[in-house]
């Protein structure tokens, strides 16, 4: 291990001045940063070392792909590039064409290495850029990348990076809309047969986000834009320590985009073949009143789902009739007439309620301000009965509210992209938009490598 050391540290000067100021050291947090500092000096050193003596080995030319001739080397070009360690600089073999064929050079190295050949920056560091812009504004990601890794990198390189990984998963989702929509199905995700079988819960949202009214300026009436959320979730359950039950989400999946409820529909069907909705024993679809959603239920999932109203939603509209009526009537309150309305609802009795608000309208007695309301409320009721049976829906453990895709919206969309003075521009809103819902999926990182890139810890006394 020394003997490598040594070959990679000739002891410089700068490694002599980090070794003084690591002895020089007095506070432990002062010798941690100063001994992490010539951990990440060394490493640097290893993998440049290291990246030489790979550009060393002889390589095996293949041919032009323009004329077939065998590709010469040109001999040796250096190659520089911002990593997690460090600024990294090696010198390997560039080939071409002896015919000197336009697009005939190779590098082979830099193609085992996986490099494109333009690429400033590493895959490691990119990704973690890309993961703090996931959560916070550009220049806290950037603020905070510097704090943990000790690189430096411009707001505007974080912001390309999100542009290109974003832009990437952006593309890959719509040759998978374009794939469902020409009659072939998406690979399933994996998934333990207990979880396969738990009900699957889907349900969906809208949400406005404010977006600039031209692209390269701040200037201007905000234009407010609507985002379609969908969460896609079994619905397991967790014994609390009280020994009460409780719902628990699992395998929570989300779906979103900028545009329509029409827009949302195709994602939302291949998410939902992918979640293997066919093995659940029991989907559920949850939503407000919004009538596209409704529209949406009925084409894609009203054959084998059950639809449920949000209550609290519900709810409002009993209060509307309440307060239309109740104003009217001498010695009942509105708050009395819908807290028992309200009971009824929650307790499975739509249709007394239906049947009651029938009277209102056919008696004399009922004023006539009221009635449009009154009837309004009732064919509302009328249309969402099936909707609304919350007694049988608590009976089999399903939730009657929709407060989980609120909070997945809230999560999602409000959290990052409602911040103060946010205004989005189209692409890059859409481009932050995928990659934060590729995270919450689970498939942030297959976005930049097949193999794990999170940064570990050597600890051998873990
Ligand atoms: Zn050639």
């Amino acid at each position: 291990m020394i003997a490598t050391d040594e070959t990679v540290t000739p002891m410089t000067l700068e490694w002599q001045q980090m070794r003084k100021t690591f002895h020089q050291s007095t506070t432990l947090a002062a010798l941690v940063l100063a001994g992490w500092q010539m951990g990440m000096w060394l490493a640097r050193a290893f993998v440049e070392y290291e990246l030489n003596q790979r550009a060393q080995q002889p390589e095996q030319w293949g041919h032009c792909c323009e004329c077939g001739t065998r590709l010469h080397s040109k001999g040796y070009a250096s190659r520089r590039m911002l990593t997690l360690v460090g600024w990294v600089e090696w010198r390997r073999r560039v080939g071409r064409c002896p015919n000197r064929c336009g697009g005939s050079q190779v590098v082979p190295l830099d193609e085992e290495l996986g490099l494109a050949p333009y690429q400033q920056t590493s895959m490691e560091l990119m990704r973690l850029g890309c993961l703090l812009a996931v959560f916070l504004p550009f220049g806290l990601a950037v603020h905070l990348l510097e704090q943990l890794s000790g690189v430096s990198v411009s707001d505007a390189a974080v912001w390309q990076w999100v542009q290109h990984f974003g832009g990437q998963q952006m593309a890959q989702v719509q040759v998978e809309v374009n794939d469902w929509q020409q009659g072939s199905k998406p690979q399933v995700e994996v998934m333990d047969e207990d979880v396969a079988t738990l009900p699957l819960l889907i349900g969906a949202d809208g949400v406005t986000v404010p977006f600039r009214p031209h692209p390269k300026s701040n200037k201007g009436k905000i234009i407010y834009q609507e985002i379609k959320v969908a969460l896609l979730t079994r619905l397991g359950n967790r014994l609390k320590r009280t020994g009460e039950q409780v719902t628990q989400l699992v395998q929570r999946r989300l779906v979103a985009v900028r545009g329509t409820v029409n827009d949302l529909q195709p994602l939302l069907e291949v998410e939902a073949h992918r979640q293997e909705l066919t093995k659940a024993k029991q989907v559920v679809w949850i939503s407000d009143g919004a009538r596209g959603f409704w529209r949406l239920f009925e084409r894609c999932f009203a054959a084998i789902a059950i639809g449920i109203l949000d209550f609290y939603h519900a709810t409002e509209h009993l209060y509307a009739a309440a307060e239309a009526y109740g104003s009217t009537v001498k010695n009942r309150t509105p708050q009395q007439w819908v807290i028992r309305l309200r009971h009824q609802l929650r307790h499975g009795y739509v249709h007394h309620i239906l049947n009651e608000f029938a009277a209102l309208l056919r008696y004399a007695s009922t004023p006539d301000a009221a009635k449009p309301k009154l009837r309004q409320v009732r064919n509302y009721l009328k249309i969402h009965q099936q909707h609304l049976q919350y007694r049988q829906f608590k009976k089999l453990g399903l939730p009657i509210g929709s407060g989980m895709v609120e909070s997945a919206c809230k999560w999602l969309i409000t959290q990052r992209f409602k911040g103060a003075g946010m205004r989005w521009s189209e692409p890059g809103f859409d481009h932050l938009l995928h990659l934060r819902v590729a995270w919450v999926n689970q498939r942030f990182d297959e976005l930049f490598a097949d193999h794990p890139l999170s940064p570990t810890l050597y600890s051998p006394n873990q």
